[in-house]
């Protein structure tokens, strides 16, 4: 098992890698159709340097085709769990994975937490501005046990709300949108309780521009540190505590390499595509997928940081536009939170649907440029 190996060498990652392309040029369909187009020998890729010899993936590859045809075969006859993901690009696509994989994801992102919010112990995490539906417990849902306790805020709340819930919380570390967590902000002076400084604020979902992050750390008089994840494959780079314009690679899950369109990786300092390779998932195998975003590398694996970190890092992800709605009036609605956008066009028709009125319906990522078109 060692995909799932934490602090993983390079040679861990070699054989991973190996493992990884071997499995799913032998016995997915649509590697396997890429290796006959492209002739493809999975042993000739030893190494991550070997990797930019082999084709591309994108969303459209998994949206256009059945899960059958990215998945391995053993996840049709098992249970597996599914994740949901909505891309600006306007199409979802379902990322499967098994219980043990999720699992790994999950202690991935909470010792990134753990170790970027300096260790505390224990730790309360409250998710906020996030894309969370209320469950059986109601709009504020607590799960984990001692030393770890996570508090779940319902998108559904309206920000003041979910402002208010944070405030009793008195979390450790508070995690959401920027946009979302931006609109929450605002409210926070409002309250009648007094505010319990957090440890730390992450950020992840959307681009978190400077501007921005003043805003957020002057609000809730916290840090804030942004996370660049995406549904498909997890934690993927996160931002150096001591070198902000920086973020260092997630390397026990995932490969980054910056592409210019033809798929050739381009010299540290180059703007490209970000193209990553996931080193955990074997039911649904990711190499080479085309994430949509842009960066560029920042320092190459052999680097050493001030916070002591060796490997790859790239700079902030750029390329998302979609992260606010503006309406004429110049209001900003944040995606991730629903109330808001539904009281503030109140006669503007409902884009996915075609008819009627906004009622208590959902804004999502995809329906963005629909709305901006109604709008
Ligand atoms: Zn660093």
């Amino acid at each position: 098992m060692r995909r799932f190996k934490l602090w993983k060498s390079a040679s861990d990652i070699d054989a991973v890698l190996r493992a990884r392309i071997r499995q799913a040029y032998q016995d997915v369909p649509l590697y396997q159709r890429l290796g006959e187009m492209f002739r493809i020998q999975p042993e000739s890729i030893r190494t991550v340097y070997d990797l930019s010899t082999l084709p591309i993936i994108s969303k459209t590859d998994l949206v256009r085709d059945t899960p059958e045809d990215h998945l391995h075969p053993n996840a049709l006859t098992r249970k597996t769990q599914v994740r949901v993901t909505s891309g600006t690009t306007g199409w979802e696509v379902d990322t499967h994975m098994t219980r043990a994989e999720l699992n790994f994801r999950r202690y991935i992102f909470l010792r990134r937490i753990w170790f970027s919010a300096g260790r505390p112990f224990p730790m309360k995490l409250a998710q906020a501005g996030s894309w969370i539906e209320p469950g059986p417990q109601g709009e504020v849902r607590h799960t984990g046990t001692w030393p770890l306790h996570v508090v779940h805020i319902s998108r559904r709340l309206s920000p003041k709300q979910q402002a208010a819930v944070l405030a009793a919380e008195r979390a450790t570390v508070i995690i959401g949108c920027p946009s979302a967590l931006d609109v929450i902000a605002a409210e926070l002076p409002d309250l009648d309780v007094r505010w319990h400084r957090p440890r730390l604020i992450i950020t992840r979902g959307e681009i978190l521009r400077p501007q921005m992050k003043r805003n957020l750390e002057h609000a809730f008089r916290s840090s804030v540190l942004d996370f660049y994840s995406a549904e498909e494959t997890g934690l993927i780079a996160w931002q150096c505590p001591e070198n902000p314009d920086i973020m260092h690679v997630e390397q026990d899950a995932c490969i980054v390499e910056i592409v210019d369109p033809s798929g050739v990786p381009v010299p540290a300092g180059t703007p490209g595509d970000i193209v990553v390779t996931n080193l955990f998932n074997r039911t649904m195998p990711l190499i080479r997928y085309r994430i949509g975003d842009q960066s560029e590398v920042a320092s190459k694996s052999d680097f050493t940081c001030t916070c002591s970190r060796i490997g790859t890092s790239i700079r902030a992800p750029f390329g998302r536009p979609d992260d606010f709605i503006i309406l004429p009036d110049g209001e900003r609605i944040s995606p991730t939170i629903d109330t808001v956008g539904l009281t503030a066009v109140p006669q503007r028709k409902n884009p996915s649907k075609g008819s009627g009125v906004f009622g208590p319906a959902w804004i999502r990522t995809r329906d963005l440029p629909l709305i901006r078109r109604a709008l």
